[in-house]
């Protein structure tokens, strides 16, 4: 077989299990779809808040 099926195709959504906290929410997060940088542990979003964050962005809404 010429494919290290391995760790699947390479292409799959690897979640990473984990036990943080929204900055925005204070939701638990137990799941991100990328690693979280240690030093941006106090940054992070849960879904909702990184879609609110998305959505505001493309409007293009003044920051306040
Ligand atoms: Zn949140």
């Amino acid at each position: 077989m010429p494919y290290n099926n391995d760790d699947g195709r390479g292409f799959d959504r690897k979640m990473h299990q984990g036990d943080w906290k929204c900055s925005k929410c204070s939701a638990a997060i137990t799941e991100l779809p990328f690693e979280p940088d240690p030093e941006r542990l106090s940054q992070l979003l849960c879904r909702d808040c990184h879609r609110q964050k998305r959505a505001s962005f493309t409007t293009r809404r003044p920051y306040r």
